[in-house]
């Protein structure tokens, strides 16, 4: 079996993006920039912005975060993200989820310019996905789809299950693999028999949040599997998939840690040099 080593992957597409924003400001005498704003004390999502920040200065971007108390007015962020759609020297704008309940997420969203959307969740950038054309792709199943890419290039006519239909992870990876020319299934809370689907995929995404939800005899024999999963648990952190058992089966399957996750992030540095690239069109 082969694991799947995101953090050595994803090392490696950071050097890559490093090596592009040095031509960047060669060329332009500016680099990519990106913002993030973050409202509130919730732990983790401080921590997620925190490494987001030390992420994009580690390869030269220009990073800013925008701190908000958690009572703090909708009506101030939607100024803020006004004020940062027009600052040129602002590639990326991120406003950093879950939000106070107070705050209407798809407002927030809908309110950051779809050119600078670093995660992808703008209505334009999901309809642009699902139609095929350029768009910002969410960080998550773009870390999952770069790294079944590094196990087969050619994905045409393969069978992908994606276990979870979220607009975050489960519907965008649906769109890549599709766009990829895969046979694609997805599945969810509602879907019977899973383990009868799960057995049709040469590819399996699982994006669900069930501890070790995927058995080992829910697997094809050589097909690659992508945990999503963080569950925290007595065990530490574990993923979606039974790990020791499904490692028997599969032809390459995905740590949890360090498997997804370290792509997540570099795959948002990679967002919002892409949205710089896009903006100079
Ligand atoms: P979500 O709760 O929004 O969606 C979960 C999906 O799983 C839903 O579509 C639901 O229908 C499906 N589901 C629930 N129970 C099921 C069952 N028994 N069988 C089949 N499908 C079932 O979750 P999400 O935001 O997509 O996140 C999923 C997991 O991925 C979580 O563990 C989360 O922590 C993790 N995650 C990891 C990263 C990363 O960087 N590695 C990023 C985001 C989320």
């Amino acid at each position: 079996m082969n694991l799947i080593d995101g953090k050595k992957i994803a090392a490696q597409l950071r050097n890559k993006l490093k090596v592009e924003v040095d031509s960047i400001q060669k060329k332009f005498n500016r680099v990519p920039g990106l913002t993030v704003i973050l409202i509130g004390d919730f732990a983790p999502s401080q921590i997620y912005v925190r490494n987001k920040e030390k992420s994009a200065k580690e390869i030269g971007l220009r990073s800013e975060i925008v701190k908000y108390p958690k009572d703090v007015q909708e009506k101030t962020v939607l100024n803020k993200i006004d004020e940062l759609n027009k600052d040129d020297d602002v590639s990326g704008i991120l406003v950093q989820l879950p939000l106070p309940d107070h705050i209407d997420k798809q407002k927030i969203i809908e309110r950051i310019n779809p050119e600078k959307d670093v995660d992808g969740f703008h209505p334009h950038n999901v309809g642009n996905l699902s139609s095929g054309y350029e768009s910002s792709v969410p960080c998550t199943p773009l870390g999952c789809y770069l790294l079944i890419k590094e196990i087969e290039p050619n994905l045409s006519g393969k069978k992908a299950i994606v276990i979870g239909r979220s607009n975050l992870n489960g519907k965008p990876m649906a769109q890549l693999l599709l766009k990829e020319n895969c046979t694609v299934t997805i599945t969810h809370s509602k879907t019977k028999d899973l383990k009868n689907e799960c057995n049709k995929g040469d590819i399996v995404i699982a994006a669900v949040g069930i501890p070790e939800l995927v058995k080992g005899d829910w697997i094809k024999k050589d097909a690659i599997v992508i945990d999503v999963g963080i569950n925290k648990t007595e065990k530490g952190i574990i993923g979606d998939v039974a790990f020791e058992e499904v490692s028997k089966v599969a032809k390459a399957l995905t740590p949890v840690p360090g498997g997804v996750g370290p792509m997540t992030i570099a795959c948002l540095l990679k967002n919002t040099i892409d949205c710089f690239k896009r903006s100079l069109k």
